[in-house]
């Protein structure tokens, strides 16, 4: 059993101070893009995980992998009357970056958990998936239901955008190099503390504009609104992700941003054309590792093939 699943951005990214749990409480507008991991289950002697392609090798192949930690959720999840899975042999093949923000982790996460709803028959809704994706981590409900969505609390409590369906164009350059999504929070903490006397808002709020300009449909108008309050944090642990932003913005993009805690940068084009233009030019112009044309809003993790 086969299911892909995409990547995701974060057109707003609207954090509040750290709480008394650690985390942080967000407002932020998920939007699914066609860039896909594939996660394939097969029944096994016991839980295992193999992983391929983009960046394989810092993806841990143990119970941490995000992906394993989705299946053992979903087992445990099951019924008490119902019979008890074997083991499942889970196989990666990755094409999201890792540490990169586009929450691949958890995108593979909410793969293993459709993929092993079928294989199972375990018949649980869509709902009820959310739940059990919502212990696995913040991002993994989303990377379920995939479109563009409002995320609250850690970003697991969604709710759909009620946007008409415009296709928008990105490009996504990817960087030279990692960024730890703790690392990041932490360095936001610091310096909304070293700030003048800010500390950030304690109720982020929904940014009414860009929910606007996604009803309009209006590429540019949404370019001019895309925000992330992890930008400036992302940009003092990876300097030259400046370099990046402003290249794409001065080659024609009507928007930039960093996705998520980085350090993949994302550009908003006007149309397909657009994009490819501006990929092909970016990626000439030497300020990052690589370049992807993707499209969005995507549909969540889908199950391929039954295998
Ligand atoms: P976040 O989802 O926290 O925003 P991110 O999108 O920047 O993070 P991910 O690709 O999700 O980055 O990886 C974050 C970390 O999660 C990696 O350092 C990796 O070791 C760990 N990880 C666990 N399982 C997976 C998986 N299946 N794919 C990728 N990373 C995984």
């Amino acid at each position: 059993m086969t299911a892909r699943v995409p990547a995701k951005l974060n057109l707003q990214l609207a954090v509040g101070p750290p709480r008394a749990d650690g985390y942080h409480g967000l407002v932020t507008v998920f939007h699914a893009v066609s860039l896909f991991d594939e996660v394939t289950v097969e029944p096994g002697a016991r839980d295992t995980v193999r992983v391929t392609g983009e960046g394989a090798d810092r993806v841990p192949e143990d119970g941490d992998n995000l992906a394993l930690r989705a299946v053992a959720a979903l087992r445990a999840a099951l019924p008490r009357r119902a019979a008890r899975p074997g083991g499942v042999q889970v196989t990666i093949a990755k094409r999201i970056p890792v540490a990169a923000g586009l929450a691949g982790g958890s995108a593979d996460a909410a793969a293993a958990l459709v993929a092993c709803n079928e294989l199972w028959a375990s018949g649980f809704s869509q709902q009820r998936l959310a739940e059990v994706a919502a212990t696995v981590g913040s991002d993994v409900a989303f990377a379920l239901v995939g479109g563009t969505a409002v995320g609250r609390g850690r970003g697991e409590q969604l709710t759909p955008a009620l946007v008409p369906s415009t296709q928008y164009y990105w490009v996504l350059a990817f960087a030279d190099g990692q960024l730890a999504t703790p690392a990041v929070y932490t360095a936001l903490d610091r310096l909304r503390a070293s700030g003048p006397g800010k500390t950030g808002p304690d109720d982020p709020d929904l940014d009414a504009a860009l929910m606007s300009a996604l009803r309009s449909g209006d590429a540019a108008r949404v370019g001019g609104r895309l925000s992330n309050d992890l930008q400036p944090a992302a940009l003092s642990l990876f300097p030259a992700l400046r370099k990046t932003l402003a290249a794409g913005l001065e080659l024609g993009a009507l928007g930039a941003l960093v996705a998520g805690s980085g350090p993949t940068c994302a550009f908003l084009a006007a149309n397909a054309e657009r994009a490819l233009e501006l990929a092909v030019s970016l990626s000439g112009a030497g300020v990052c590792r690589s370049v992807a044309r993707v499209a969005g809003p995507v549909p969540g993790a889908t199950v391929v093939t039954a295998g």
